[in-house]
């Protein structure tokens, strides 16, 4: 079966044809820079880094864009994101800006999410912006309010609601009190928002100055980098209303062309069967859950649950995905080591790829089936159930066989889901850091050869004491950093 993906326009799945062959254009909605990413985030961008990943595994091109929210996202009190951050912290509000975008790329940097190609900033965009808006204006899709707001008419767009299921009709009861004198309708949402001088956030506009509604961003970022129509628009299921619903009302009105073409969703992340929040005591940061767990473990729990379910963090569970993650670390480990032993073979003997191939087979069936990660890792475990028993069965491998598996597990848990690094020992401070400890444990077996297991020993405990397990085996000692704190 070629790719499905299950398409929130149109409640099915469907087989992914790119509008261009092997050219993949993708928009994801990214976080509003106020505050730290939390787990909420790492659920989401975990689950869209293994699309993007698949997606170019399959050997598509992908440009990939995911935009920083800096301006304009209002909370339901009507202040906005960036203001209160700056207010909470007695600073400029670009530098709180500047704090939370570091912070958030440091934590998908730690998690492995592959960088997106291009990461757009609403503020940087004020003009494109303005320009969708007068668009919209001149088609008689907005209106301006006497006291200089411009509003989108959801009247006017009979298809508003088309991707979350929310009828216009149905949203009129139910917002009746947080309308707006200014509004035409309640469901009308903000193009732009009049500031007074006290909002720091404000730009000239032809309707005064002000500051962009937070929809308008992704409309005009997205298009501007993918063109009128492009092919996934992903994010959180959260954002469906009235977020991604506004971003397609503002596109389909202006161009007339369809938006997004596949809606690709997450589900959400609850920490112990409640929704995480700051006053429930049960919100934590991306920062605090690497202080707890390593980034594999967390990447493991998050795809051991398909991106579309949610999924509830707790720690039994992201500790069951951790020894998961070391199982398999294990197995290439003891791989690698077998590699370097091995000996040369230019050809990989095909028996045992024969044994091998299957499960790459049934990884890619797994995903193609709508990114069906829990199967996909199934089918990893299946292959390692399989290495393990060659690697321990004595047979003689040649370098060409284990270099053709490890090739497996480089590609499977490394390129598509980034939980098995190219470097099982990288983490530690590089070559300089490994050389030391080889010539540590080579003075431990100097030790052990002459029978001196109390100096051995002793060695043994003092890399304990710093992290460093050491495991023998019977192809000789191997070591691993043994994360602390879980
Ligand atoms: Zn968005």
């Amino acid at each position: 079966m070629k790719l499905h993906v299950y398409n929130y326009l149109t409640r099915q799945k469907e087989p992914f044809k790119p509008l261009e062959r092997g050219q993949v254009t993708m928009y994801t909605c990214g976080p509003t820079v106020y505050d730290h990413p939390h787990l909420g985030h790492a659920k989401t961008y975990v689950a869209m880094d293994v699309i993007v990943r698949y997606l170019r595994y399959l050997g598509n091109q992908v440009r990939y864009v995911q935009n920083i929210t800096d301006v304009g996202h209002i909370l339901d009190t009507g202040e906005d994101r960036i203001l209160k951050g700056a207010r909470r912290e007695r600073s400029e509000p670009m530098e709180v800006v500047e704090t939370y975008t570091r912070s958030y790329f440091e934590d998908m940097d730690a998690l492995g999410v592959v960088r997106p190609n291009i990461s757009p900033r609403a503020s940087g965009h004020i003009p494109e912006q303005i320009e969708w808006i007068k668009m919209l204006l001149e088609k008689g899709y907005a209106y301006e309010t006497p006291t200089g707001d411009v509003y989108f008419s959801v009247e006017q767009f009979p298809e508003y609601g088309k991707l979350s299921g929310q009828k216009v009709e149905e949203q009129e009861a139910g917002a009746r009190v947080t309308i707006r004198e200014e509004k035409r309708h309640p469901a009308d949402f903000a193009l732009w928002k009049r500031a007074e001088p006290e909002h720091i956030l404000r730009w000239p506009s032809p309707w005064g100055w002000g500051y962009p509604g937070w929809h308008i961003e992704c409309t005009a970022m997205a298009t501007k980098y993918l063109g009128e129509t492009f092919d996934i628009h992903g994010g959180g299921l959260d954002n469906i209303f009235p977020h991604n619903e506004c971003e397609i009302a503002q596109a389909e009105a202006a161009t007339g062309q369809s938006f997004a073409r596949y809606w690709l969703l997450t589900g959400s992340l609850t920490v112990d069967g409640v929704k995480m929040g700051k006053s429930l005591g049960n919100f934590l940061t991306i920062k605090d859950a690497l202080n707890l767990y390593t980034p594999e473990a967390i990447r493991f729990f998050i795809l051991s649950s398909h991106y579309r379910s949610p999924v509830d963090f707790r720690r039994d569970a992201v500790l069951a995905a951790e020894r998961g993650v070391e199982r398999l670390h294990n197995t290439v480990r003891m791989l690698r080591k077998r590699m370097e032993d091995a000996m040369p073979s230019g050809t990989a003997d095909l028996s045992y790829i024969a044994e091998i191939d299957p499960h790459r087979d049934a990884f890619i069936e797994a995903m193609n089936d709508d990114f069906n990660t829990p199967q996909a890792i199934a089918a990893l475990f299946d292959l390692n159930k399989e290495v393990n028993s060659l690697l321990t069965a004595d047979q003689p491998l040649g370098r060409g066989t284990l270099s053709a598996i490890d090739g497996l597990y480089r590609d499977l848990g490394g390129k598509v889901l980034g939980i098995i690094p190219d470097d099982l020992t990288q983490n530690v401070g590089g070559e300089l850091v490994t050389g030391l400890i080889e010539i540590i444990l080579d003075i431990r077996q100097r030790y052990r050869d002459a029978k001196d297991w109390e100096e051995a020993d002793r060695l043994r405990h003092q890399l304990a004491q710093i992290g460093i397990e050491v495991d023998d085996r019977p192809e000789g000692p191997t070591w691993h950093v043994e994360h602390r704190g879980g």
